[in-house]
């Protein structure tokens, strides 16, 4: 069956006693026992819950993997997964990461004793020699955040599994309808369900697929025993934002795809960063791994203070944090989403206080140009 198809029957038929076409939602607790020693499947709602459960294996279908779970968030999803290592393990991870990502990194599991080098993950042999003997396993974002530049999924894996690293791709900004790590190597997808897989920016929520079965029972064991599960309500959201999926990347490609090509001829913009623009370092790859390039894109412009001007000017595109919803949102990534990144790495890494980060939504790409156009222009 094609993706495409699967994802519009996420959730179909997983309620047999009803038929209910749309899964219904749970909102309950806890579940009567049969008998003794005898369960329906389900006992209580940490453990598993029949909405929470049709959105997990919708998940895990469309990334091709053993076993997937959901969370109350991204940074959730991120957690229960680095709960997978010990205490002393060294992990490699994007430089230009998603900032909570960074900062739980750098804040919380500091204190456990884990190192970290970030790095350049568009750059094969940086990631290689990043390699400790206590390298626990590499995780990274492609594209990354917010500078769009693309790792070579196929070949950090292969060099990861020779060691016995595991491989960790965090899918938010493509989504499994354009790229599936896990087919491509990688032993476990993250996924802010926040952003494109519940597509609507009304829900907060997480996802983790596992490749093995092994590495699944140890996330649902984390799960289960750390308590930070998605409730039936918000599983049901991101069911629901699902089944639009297919539709809803290919209008936000196509118009991210236009707009980026569109600013690369406006004097107000230095540089574009997308990677379905030709001149983009990291197209090649991307193109041999996803079959889209999606729906986010960053651009320089000229001086710092167009960046206060086009946030303030813009009418139909909202200057809000957050990405992947149907609206277009704006952000600054210097003192938005990447705060805590310290000021000496946001330089190296190029997030400077000219780059706008620019989550294109579906509307119609002529008024989001429009919006752009006047924003960015000096009424003379
Ligand atoms: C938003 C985001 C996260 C964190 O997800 P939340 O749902 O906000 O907790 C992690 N990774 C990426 C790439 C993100 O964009």
């Amino acid at each position: 069956m094609k993706l495409s198809t699967k994802i519009v029957h996420c959730g179909v038929g997983s309620d047999p006693r009803t038929g209910a076409i749309s899964t219904p939602i749970y909102q309950n607790a806890t579940f009567r026992h049969p008998a003794l020693g005898e369960s329906t499947g389900y006992d209580y709602s940490r453990s598993q819950n029949p909405t929470r459960e049709a959105v997990e294996k919708a998940i895990t279908d469309l990334e091709g993997g053993a076993a997937g779970y959901v969370f109350a968030s991204g940074m959730a999803a991120v957690t229960a997964v680095l709960l997978l290592y010990k205490p002393g393990s060294h992990f490699i991870v994007t430089e230009d990461c998603y900032g909570g990502t960074y900062r739980v990194l750098d804040q919380i599991f500091a204190n456990l004793g884990f190192t970290v080098s970030f790095i350049d993950s568009s750059n094969l042999t940086e990631v290689q020699e990043s390699i400790q003997k206590n390298t626990a396993a590499i995780l990274i974002e492609t594209p990354t955040n917010p500078l769009m530049k693309i790792a070579d999924i196929k070949a950090i894996a292969c060099m990861a599994a020779q060691r016995d690293i595991h491989t960790i791709v965090d899918n938010t900004f493509l989504s499994p309808y354009f790229q599936q790590p896990l087919l491509l190597g990688a032993d476990l997808v993250i996924h802010s369900g926040t952003k494109y897989l519940s597509g609507h920016n009304d829900t907060v929520c997480g996802a983790v697929v596992a490749r093995t079965a092994e590495l699944g029972e140890r996330i649902r064991f984390i799960q289960n025993s750390t308590g930070s599960i998605l409730g039936p309500q918000d599983s049901w959201l991101l069911l629901r934002g699902i089944k639009t999926l297919a539709l809803r990347m290919e209008k936000h490609s196509a118009n991210a795809l236009t707009i980026a090509k569109w600013l690369q001829t406006q004097p107000q913009v230095k540089q574009v960063y997308y990677p379905g623009l030709e001149d983009h370092p990291g197209k090649a790859i991307q193109d041999a791994q996803a079959s889209g390039y999606g729906g986010m894109l960053s651009f320089d412009v000229a001086c710092p203070s167009l960046v206060p001007q086009v946030l303030s000017r813009v009418r139909l595109i909202q200057f809000a944090e957050s990405l992947g919803g149907v609206e277009s949102l704006i952000t600054f990534p210097a003192v938005q989403t990447h705060a805590d990144v310290p000021p000496e790495v946001r330089d190296r890494l190029g997030v400077s206080d000219c780059l706008l980060r620019f989550s294109v939504g579906i509307e119609d790409v002529e008024d989001l140009i429009e919006d752009l156009q006047q924003a960015l222009h000096n009424e003379g």
